[in-house]
């Protein structure tokens, strides 16, 4: 198990599913359990919403397809987003930069090259 089952088998006194006497109480246990699974669900649901809407208001933002830095595929696709920022993003490799122009946002990308950087596995790509 992981670090909040040590902390409560060392304080059992403020485990949620104990009875107050250092008792645990399996069926509240188990609630807790399944609420908890209920919320990690329904984050990792917001969390898939949340990145198609990005993946597809991106979209609205598409430049031009370049070759890529890194994997030399013409592959690196540029975006105006919102008019704030540029970005590119390799569609093969996943490489990618940002700036306040394109030649920034090219430059952001070859200042990366090796990093091992990919946007797809990026958790918050509406945040960068
Ligand atoms: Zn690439």
């Amino acid at each position: 198990m992981g670090e909040w089952s040590d902390y409560f088998e060392d304080f059992p006194e403020e485990n949620p599913a104990n009875d107050g006497r250092g008792k645990l109480d399996p069926a509240l246990a188990e609630m807790l359990r399944a609420q908890e699974e209920r919320a990690l669900k329904a984050k990792a649901e917001i969390h898939k919403l949340r990145v198609n809407a990005w993946l597809k208001e991106k979209e609205k933002y598409y430049l031009l397809t370049e070759a890529c830095p890194q994997c030399g595929l013409e592959e690196l696709k540029a975006y105006c987003v919102r008019n704030e920022y540029y970005l590119c993003e390799c569609q093969d490799c996943g490489i990618f930069g940002k700036g306040d122009t394109h030649d920034e946002a090219l430059k952001a990308t070859f200042d990366a090259l090796g990093e091992g950087l990919d946007w797809k596995e990026n958790r918050e790509p509406w945040a960068r």
